[in-house]
């Protein structure tokens, strides 16, 4: 059976769990050969058998994105062992603390900007020379509806930041890598069920929250997706079929952030 990205190698940070986790298995079922990186080795390691054992080839590197030479050795593990990179998606994130702005500390601002953003800057730095010698690529950022058309969550203006951060970052890679026939998109989710809660601290929020009543259940899904909904749409913009789509964020949120 031929898979829509057989012969490609895609690198996925924060692969071990929820998006990064369900973009893995989709996109080795489809052909491509993929490098997980995380800091959950066991987990990894686990998702690695999974694949091998549904006939897909994985391998997996311990790999924190804020330190750049953990992302340069993770970036040249998928090249030794695979040969060559097609696919990026930087997708290692954290909620990070969310409380008031007078109450967040400079470090835990830092350690969401360093993780969320300073993170996508090092996977894409590293991974741009190794996407050029493939001839081109693509290039997918994991950002959100959060910073980018919500700003409801309240406390979460670190994280807003590195997500809205991402995506004018993403739309200056695009403009400047597509004369080496590299794309560069944005995948924007709303409510994913993932592990995400777990590096979520919420302090004193309900100080800052502006309340508004709007019921979930109007929107599409009541505005809960899985991570598949979020896959499918990365295998999209990793294969051929988005081969004219560069530069753009897609909202994968049944419309949520259309009004909250
Ligand atoms: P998740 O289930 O927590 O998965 C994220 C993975 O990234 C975890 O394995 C996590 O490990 C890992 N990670 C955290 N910090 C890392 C680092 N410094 N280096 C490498 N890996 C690291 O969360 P998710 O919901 O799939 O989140 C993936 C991306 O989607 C994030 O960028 C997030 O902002 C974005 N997003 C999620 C939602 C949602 O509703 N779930 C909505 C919008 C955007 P730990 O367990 O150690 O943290």
């Amino acid at each position: 059976m031929t898979g829509m990205l057989d012969g490609k190698v895609a690198l996925i940070t924060g692969a071990s769990s929820g998006i990064g986790r369900g973009a893995a298995l989709r996109l080795a079922k489809e052909g491509a050969r993929v490098l997980l990186a995380d800091m959950q080795d066991e987990e990894g390691e686990s998702l690695r058998r999974e694949i091998e054992q549904e006939g897909g080839i994985a391998a997996y590197a311990h790999c924190d994105v804020s330190q750049d030479e953990e992302v340069r050795q993770a970036v040249q593990t998928a090249v030794k062992r695979f040969g060559r990179l097609d696919t990026v998606l930087a997708n290692a994130g954290i909620n990070g603390v969310w409380a008031p702005i007078e109450e967040l500390t400079p470090v835990e601002w830092d350690k969401t900007i360093a993780i969320n953003l300073r993170g996508t800057f090092l996977t894409l730095h590293h991974a741009i020379p190794h996407l050029r010698s493939a001839g081109g690529g693509s290039i997918l950022i994991t950002s959100s509806v959060n910073g980018n058309r919500t700003f409801s969550s309240a406390g979460a203006s670190a994280y807003s930041t590195s997500k809205a951060g991402q995506v004018a970052f993403m739309k200056m890679a695009a403009l400047e890598l597509g004369r080496y026939n590299i794309r560069v998109n944005a995948i924007c989710p709303g409510a994913i069920h993932t592990n995400i809660g777990k590096s979520t601290t919420k302090r004193d929020t309900e100080e800052v929250e502006v309340k508004a009543d709007i019921e979930m259940t109007d929107f599409l899904n009541e505005g809960q997706g899985e991570p598949q909904d979020v896959a499918d749409v990365c295998l999209f913009l990793a294969s051929d079929l988005s081969r004219h789509v560069s530069g753009v964020e897609i909202y994968v949120d049944g419309g949520a952030s259309l009004l909250k």
